[in-house]
């Protein structure tokens, strides 16, 4: 069996792989081509040993740190992002990393951070305020195994404001209400909420759901990412789902409350009623 820090991963005949991608901001640095190398090879070993392994590897292209880049550039984001894309490409392609099957880009994926700004709402794990989108964060700092002081910092780093008005400093906007900016140096879509524009992590979360479903059997990504990014992501996904942030035998905290939605590209399929300690659940999409 394989194991990734001395710990099994079950994986038998078809492994999902998400691998957060590049914000093409600027030019590709050897911390990228250690994570990318990584996961290719790790697909590259699980094909080895017999298993199908899909590959979605997205790119972060709708991003404030790309918005000012492409500003300072004189360009649009998209126009700035499809450069930087090429080179990274160029990059990958020397670095012989293959091609991932999938290949999402964020700013094609602006209903599917909607649908799920929308059901995180529905799940109460998310409340709106002034035309934007919060996730309730609170808990996810004790998930990650860190302590408040090392969290805020690490949130600071990544460029939160945490005195911006949000319940919480832990919460995070799964959809940002369009500042001064819109429409010049940043991009805004209309939303129920008002004009506005995905968060970073509910990217990811949104992207990883519509071409996998509500479960994965492998997330890479930097190590500098693990907080908030990463740990985001998962309580996200968690959040609207109901699988277990460790789905593998035994898991029994499947509700799926997205199910019922229309989810915009990937509906739920083989589910069935099941019952845990906490009620009666629909358990499906094949999370455990
Ligand atoms: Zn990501």
């Amino acid at each position: 069996m394989l194991r990734l820090e001395g710990r099994p991963v079950p994986v038998v005949g078809r492994a999902r792989m998400y691998v957060c991608g590049i914000t093409p901001y600027d030019t590709t640095h050897l911390g990228h081509a250690a994570t990318f190398v990584w996961g290719d090879v790790a697909a590259r070993v699980l094909r080895h040993a017999g298993v199908d392994v899909e590959v979605c590897r997205n790119v972060t292209d709708v991003d404030d740190v790309l918005d000012a880049a492409a500003a300072r550039a004189g360009s649009r984001f998209d126009s700035f992002a499809a450069v930087q894309q090429f080179r990274f490409d160029r990059d990958m392609a020397a670095l012989g990393v293959r091609r991932p099957t999938h290949e999402p880009r964020a700013h094609n994926f602006v209903p599917q951070v909607e649908a799920l700004a929308a059901a995180l709402l529905d799940a109460g794990a998310a409340y709106e305020r002034g035309g934007t989108v919060w996730f309730r964060g609170a808990e996810v700092t004790s998930w990650s195994g860190l302590d408040a002081t090392t969290a805020r910092a690490l949130a600071r780093e990544f460029g939160e404001d945490l005195e911006d008005g949000r319940d919480h400093w832990a919460d995070v906007a799964v959809w940002r209400a369009a500042g001064p900016g819109a429409g010049t140096t940043e991009p805004a879509w209309p939303s129920p909420w008002g004009d506005g524009r995905p968060g970073w992590h509910a990217e990811c979360a949104a992207m990883a759901l519509t071409t996998f479903g509500p479960a994965l059997d492998l997330h890479v990504g930097g190590a500098d990412l693990r907080y908030p990014h990463h740990a985001y992501e998962a309580a996200m996904a968690q959040a609207v789902t109901g699988c277990d942030r460790s789905p593998g035998p035994g898991c029994t905290s499947v509700s799926c409350r997205w199910a019922g939605r229309r989810w915009p590209s990937r509906p739920a399929t083989s589910c069935s009623w099941a019952t845990s300690s906490s009620g009666t659940h629909r358990r499906c999409c094949g999370c455990c």
